[in-house]
């Protein structure tokens, strides 16, 4: 027997291939895409996927948060329902597959099951959500925060990086009820929702470099962040200064990078879950020079991990650390406010229902962490039974060179609509 995830075939290809192309045709940039949060393109994109599902036959409307929900005709009211889908703003000079990919694989799920007249066990509504990118409010997950009731006043009170009015007043201007969200009101009725399954693309390399098209996530990383760490010496003349004699900022900085490093090394030979980065660095250009001891340092740290244990670990190492380089090296540090973000585990039941359906294709059933956040993240922290599946791509994610294949997305939707279909105990 067939399994049933294959009811979605070369017609939906072809179908979803010709959304992807409309929808890119609607948000140009200078390179790439761009659909603001909240904006007039994102509304567009909205009613252009609405008349699409129509014509597959499928329900459409909008939600109290103004996302577009699609589902099977009589399906709307359903008691309990599974939600899948993603969401459909970009970054500036994106790409056009982080995001809508997920709501184009959740339309091919039911657009397959419709036609093809499968009977779902549980009923199923797919979402196209507004606002999950950071790059125009700062806050990022906007729309699931909204559904879940976790969007924070300081969040709402937030400025857009364009035209400088305040999250809640564009939130206002689309008729969504800022008063409910003040009041921490969820605009889901969360009870109805069995469990949230996202399909997005992979922000990084391991699909295409094991040669495989989907795999099921095991959790979404959490993160501790300092945007702005300065160590402060003592500037002197790179050529007069013994080593003994010097309070160098720089080697400081160094050191501890390295002691990270090496903690970093341990953990993941041990079996952790760990990446580090420090993407942002630099002595300060007005005083810099090639043959000066720089007086200041000043650099980024992101942290970021699976496991709230191991985060809460590296920080009291950098505690540590910074304590013994600071008395070695006669140098202060000052981390500034660190900013934390809980990781958030899938739903074990989903995962092992995920790697079945794989299994049942005759795909490799793999499951991987996912270095990015994703709107998945705030529905598991809501409670609310999640799982993802991620689809290859090349050249990472948030430019114009994101790189996914149809064939690739048929295939995660495909591991979706399998799972749908799977009685899950
Ligand atoms: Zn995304």
């Amino acid at each position: 027997m067939t399994a049933p995830g294959f009811a979605i075939n070369d017609d939906d290809a072809a179908w979803a291939a010709e959304l992807f192309e409309k929808v890119a045709a609607m948000s140009p940039d200078s390179a790439g895409v761009s659909r603001p949060a909240l904006s007039e393109v994102e509304t567009r994109v909205l009613d252009f996927l609405d008349q699409r599902a129509s014509e597959a036959g499928l329900e459409t409307w909008r939600d109290p948060a103004q996302n577009s929900v699609y589902a099977r005709p009589g399906q709307r009211d359903a008691v309990r329902y599974i939600l899948t889908g993603s969401h459909v703003d970009s970054v500036p000079q994106g790409g056009n597959f982080d995001g809508l990919a997920g709501v184009v694989a959740s339309l091919l799920c039911l657009r397959a099951a419709e036609r093809e007249g499968l009977s779902l066990p549980m009923p199923v509504h797919a979402i196209a959500m507004r606002a999950e990118e950071s790059a125009w409010f700062g806050p990022c997950y906007i729309a699931s925060k909204m559904l879940t009731g976790s969007l924070e006043d300081d969040e709402a009170a937030s400025l857009h990086k364009g035209d400088g009015r305040a999250l809640g007043d564009h939130l206002a201007d689309l008729g969504i009820p800022v008063d409910k969200l003040r009041a921490k009101v969820p605009l889901a009725e969360l009870s109805r929702i069995a469990a949230y399954l996202e399909l997005h693309i992979e922000q990084g390399p391991l699909l295409a470099e094991r040669d495989l098209p989907a795999a099921a996530v095991s959790g979404i990383r959490g993160n501790l962040r300092f945007r702005n760490i300065i160590v402060t010496g003592e500037p002197g003349h790179s050529g007069a200064v013994p080593r003994a004699y010097r309070r160098d900022p720089v080697m400081a900085m160094a050191d501890l990078l390295h002691r990270l490093d090496e903690s970093w090394s341990t953990i993941v030979q041990t079996g952790g879950d760990l990446v580090l980065t420090s993407g942002m660095l630099g002595t300060d250009p007005e005083r810099h020079a090639l043959s000066r001891i720089p007086d200041s340092v000043s650099f980024s740290l992101d942290i970021r991990s699976q496991d709230s244990q191991t985060l809460s670990g590296m920080q009291g190492l950098l505690d540590t650390e910074i304590e013994d380089i600071a008395r070695r090296r006669k140098v202060s540090f000052d981390t500034g406010p660190a900013s934390r973000n809980a990781p958030a585990l899938m739903d074990p039941g989903m995962i092992a229902g995920l790697k079945t359906a794989m299994d049942a294709l005759g795909m490799e059933p793999l499951a991987m962490p996912s270095g990015g956040g994703h709107d998945a993240a705030v529905f598991a922290n809501a409670g609310i039974p999640a799982g993802m599946v991620f689809v290859r791509n090349r050249n990472g994610s948030h430019n114009p060179d994101e790189a996914m294949e149809i064939e690739d997305l048929v295939a995660g939707a495909r591991i979706m609509l399998q799972y749908l279909m799977t009685p899950q105990g």
